[in-house]
């Protein structure tokens, strides 16, 4: 077996074929100059009347104009929900209130294909991973708190959940359908309406969504979505109207949020950034745990809030495991986000770019050494190679601070104490993960690792059944499963 994957890896490279283009119709979707906002069920031109342009981030073309949404625009939305909770949708039967949430589901399987579409245009992800991660698990949250919506009080025993009202939602750029849903599905089951503004530059499957609420019926005014920029999400966060507030995005951002709403009462939660430990023992399986690691840090360009970003390998298969992590990384096809081929696409904007290329160049600069693969890059378009660095110190910035794009940084430790002391070093508390063949170990770092979540070989795996969320600078407050109920109620006892 050792003698046959020596002589693979010293094929040629010429040796190697192509992969021919198996690019994805674009024109499933069909996107229209403008979107205005959605507010009591109908498109609504914003009062500032102001738009910006989404682009496509794998060819910097515009692809259409939002509108921006202004203190008006939003305060109007806030309004329209208020109405329609109190006029409607609080009242009615929670079996009622299931099967509108069961049309929406059904609408995002029957519409997958266009939705992935879209979000691979708008948001730069392959068409891989936006067809078979972001829609369907979309589709799955529907269908999983579709059915919570008659039975909280099983739920919740011997106490008496009510909705809170109007809930408000601020969602990053990264999983946009999906965020969306893991924000509305829960607050809609609950019996509260919304109030919801997608991030700047992925707006896309939101609007194709405010389309599948008019055809799922929904009552107007339950779902409203309001488009702008960060001055967007704040007029949303100040509005006195609100009564739950729901963001996912940066630990800055989180932090602002949290100032502004000291004590205004509206129940919180804040899902915030990570830099997850993924652990891998001596006794893993490696190509396995090659596969998991590529998994946990190349998936969607690392664009992922739990990504494994920061590699823990024990001392004694370092070496192996790296030269199995470098051939593997050469072997990631990095392009066109529509190719059904590519695992790695564009990076969501320029801004994001920057970002990562600065964090890249202080890595450089404190002395850890970079490997990136050879990789042909298109030449419009935002792109980043999947990065790998070693001989990083715990203190480097790129071992400490989120970089958000595909680079991983591999640090080493000897004991399972070790790995336990260089995994909890950090602000933040997301995810994690561990690779051995031991259950006790996993169940031992389980217990020490402080994330919301720890995967044991696997990595970035999820389901609506399961909550997710952080501690510390990762936040509080769980989506997700049960637990991702409770956010979206009161009890009066
Ligand atoms: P961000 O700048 O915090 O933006 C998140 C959302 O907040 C966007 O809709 C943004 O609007 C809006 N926003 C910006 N400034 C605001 C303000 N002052 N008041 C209210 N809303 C404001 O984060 P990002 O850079 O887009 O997203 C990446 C971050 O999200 C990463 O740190 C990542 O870890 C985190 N994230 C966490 C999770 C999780 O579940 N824990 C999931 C995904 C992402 P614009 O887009 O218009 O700027
Ligand atoms: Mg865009």
């Amino acid at each position: 077996m050792a003698q046959v994957e020596k002589r693979v890896s010293n094929l040629p490279a010429t040796f190697e074929w192509e992969y021919a283009p198996a690019p994805e119709a674009r024109d499933i979707v069909q996107i229209r100059e403008q979107y205005g906002l959605f507010i009591g069920g109908e498109e609504v031109e914003p009062r500032t009347k102001e738009w910006f342009p989404s682009i496509s981030p794998a060819t910097e073309e515009p692809l259409f104009e939002v509108a921006l949404a202004g203190e008006e625009d939003v305060a109007l939305a806030v309004d329209t929900a208020r109405n329609a909770f109190e006029n409607g949708w609080s009242e009615l039967a929670p079996s009622e209130r299931a099967k509108y949430l069961f049309r929406v589901a059904r609408l995002i399987q029957e519409r997958s294909r266009e939705l992935a579409v879209a979000e691979s245009l708008d948001g730069g992800k392959p068409i891989r991973e936006s067809r078979d991660v972001d829609i369907p698990l979309a589709a799955a949250h529907f269908f999983y708190y579709a059915g919570w919506a008659d039975k909280l009080e099983y739920a919740f025993p011997n106490r008496t959940p009510r909705p809170l009202g109007v809930a408000a939602q601020i969602i990053p750029w990264n999983f946009p359908l999906l965020m969306l849903s893991w924000k509305i599905a829960p607050a809609l089951a609950c019996g509260n309406t919304v109030v919801l503004k997608p991030a700047e530059t992925t707006p896309l499957t939101a609007m194709i969504f405010a389309d599948i609420c008019r055809q799922a019926e929904l009552p107007p005014g339950v779902v409203n979505l309001v488009t702008g920029d960060g001055t967007t999400g704040a007029h949303l966060v100040r509005n006195d109207g609100i009564d739950k507030l729901a963001f996912t995005g940066s630990t800055e951002v989180g932090k602002l949020i949290m100032r502004e709403l000291a004590g205004r009462n509206v129940k919180l939660t804040l899902e915030l950034g990570g830099k997850a430990a993924n652990v891998v023992f001596d006794d893993a399986a490696l190509d396995q745990a090659v596969e998991g690691i590529v998994n946990g840090i190349y998936f969607n360009q690392g664009h992922v809030c739990c990504a494994g970003s920061r590699l823990l390998v024990q001392e004694s298969i370092y070496e192996p495991l790296l030269e199995k992590l470098k051939r593997r990384l050469s072997t990631l096809r990095v392009g066109d986000p529509l190719d059904k081929n590519t695992d790695v696409g564009a990076i969501n904007s320029k801004a994001q770019l920057e970002k990562i290329r600065e964090l890249v160049a202080s890595g450089e600069e404190e002395g850890a050494e970079i490997y990136q693969p050879k990789c042909d890059l298109p030449e419009r378009g935002y792109w980043f190679v999947p990065t790998l660095f070693t001989n990083v110190a715990q203190s480097y910035r790129i071992a400490q601070e989120e970089i958000f794009g595909p680079v991983l940084s591999v640090l080493t430790f000897r004991t399972p104490d070790e790995a336990v002391e260089k995994a909890n070093n950090t602000p933040y508390g997301l995810s994690a993960g561990v690779w051995t063949e031991k259950g006790s170990r996993i169940l031992w770092m389980a217990q020490r690792l402080r994330a919301g979540v720890v995967w044991a070989n696997t990595y970035n795996r999820f389901d609506p059944t399961s909550p997710f969320g952080g501690y510390r600078e990762s936040g509080f407050g769980r989506e997700g499963g049960r637990h991702g109920l409770e956010p979206y109620l009161r009890f009066d006892e």
